[in-house]
């Protein structure tokens, strides 16, 4: 079955079904078509073929973020993790209905980092630098005047609702991995010169990102809830949580010497979840955006390594036949979470749309809805 999509599209779709698995994704196709408009299927690359193959979308948190926020479909089918269809759900009307197919697929990340962890961390953070907060402004977003220094934070995309929300009073903004150099610039310039940030919940992307910005690891401490800053809060220019992927941090320098040592002439790219020793010696890193189109202009015969999730490198490897393309970890398995999203969960909740419920809404709580909008509505606004 071949299944073309708009803007990202793809052409890769010679999955072999056994015949249980192709009559369940005969009948998704069914229920797509009774559903027709009222629908849109969205898809993140690290989602197995046997989703891919319905969504009406595929992209990156970031893509699927701007797709939500645009859409007009009645039900929004989000095959992807918790934080993602959150964020889709705060970007879409009180009258669309935002649906995960599994409700247990989380985000091991995003739940590195809590509300009530972060608040205790602000507040100690605030104390120990003598930064001032954004919220005590009268425009929380303001670019810093000249002498002002703010402690200004940047959350992940892969984060919880509560925790955006957190930011966006705070006067702070999302990235995703697509816009994290555009993000931190936008909260350099209301942090002030002598300001700092407060990033997570991944310290990888934070800090691959601001040393790709120029920043010296020295200015860019771990922070550890329980234990505190690793170095110097007071002139730091990025705080970095602890947390991490635990996909990507399996990626190690070791891995690439490996696959150079056997391909003397091959190409190694990674994403920016990945650690900074990882990434320095890679030829290139991005987004899972990013690494598709770098894939894609690469010469016939290329041989390439690709630090991301495997899933995603195997959709790679199929669409590129002339290319050789392998995983940079031989013995990686798929994000355990976006797993969890399987062709039977996807079709029992179109049954139960077609039968007029609203199975496995997510609806991020009022209370939370309107800092989180500001954030992501100020990452959206902003140039990648
Ligand atoms: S790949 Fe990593 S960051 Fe992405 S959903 Fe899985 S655990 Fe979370």
């Amino acid at each position: 079955m071949t299944v073309s999509l708009p803007m990202c599209s793809v052409d890769f779709m010679d999955t072999t079904l056994s015949t249980e698995e192709q009559a369940i994704a005969d009948r998704i196709e069914e229920l797509k078509a009774q559903l027709g408009e009222d629908l849109l299927i969205l898809g993140h690359h690290y989602q197995r073929d046997s989703i891919v193959m319905h969504a009406d979308f595929l992209g990156d948190s970031f893509m699927l973020s701007q797709m939500a926020a645009e859409s007009k479909a009645k039900y929004i089918v989000f095959c992807g993790v918790h934080f993602m269809a959150e964020s889709a759900d705060i970007l879409t009307t009180d009258e669309q209905h935002v649906i995960l197919p599994n409700l247990r697929a989380g985000c091991s990340m995003a739940d590195m980092a809590t509300l009530g962890e972060v608040e205790v961390a602000w507040k100690n953070i605030l104390e120990q630098s003598g930064l001032k907060d954004p919220i005590d402004r009268p425009d929380p977003v303001a670019l810093a005047d000249e002498g002002d220094s703010y402690l200004v934070p940047v959350t992940y995309m892969n984060s919880s609702a509560d925790l955006k929300d957190f930011v966006g009073r705070h006067g702070g903004i999302v990235c995703t991995s697509t816009n994290a150099s555009g993000a931190l610039q936008w909260a350099f310039d209301r942090a002030g010169v002598n300001g700092s940030v407060l990033f997570f919940p991944d310290q990888h992307l934070g800090r691959n990102t601001g040393s790709a910005m120029g920043i010296d690891v020295s200015l860019m401490p771990t922070w550890t809830p329980g234990i505190g800053a690793m170095g110097e809060v007071e002139g730091s220019r990025i705080i970095l949580w602890h947390g991490f992927c635990s996909v990507h941090k399996r990626f190690t320098v070791e891995q690439i010497e490996a696959f150079r040592a056997r391909e003397p002439e091959g190409i190694v790219v990674v994403h920016p979840e990945c650690p900074k020793e990882t990434v320095d010696v890679s030829d290139a890193n991005g987004s899972t955006q990013y690494i598709r189109n770098f894939v894609q202009q690469q010469e016939p015969g290329a041989r390439i390594a690709v630090g991301t999730e495997i899933n995603m490198v195997a959709r790679l490897a199929q669409e590129h036949p002339d290319k050789h393309i392998e995983c940079l970890d031989e013995e990686i398995c798929p994000c355990s979470t976006m797993y969890m999203i399987h062709p039977a969960y996807l079709m029992d909740v179109l049954e139960r749309i077609v039968d007029g419920e609203v199975p496995n809404a997510i609806k991020v709580p009022e209370s939370i809805q309107t800092g989180s909008l500001w954030a992501l509505e100020r990452m959206l606004s902003i140039k990648k």
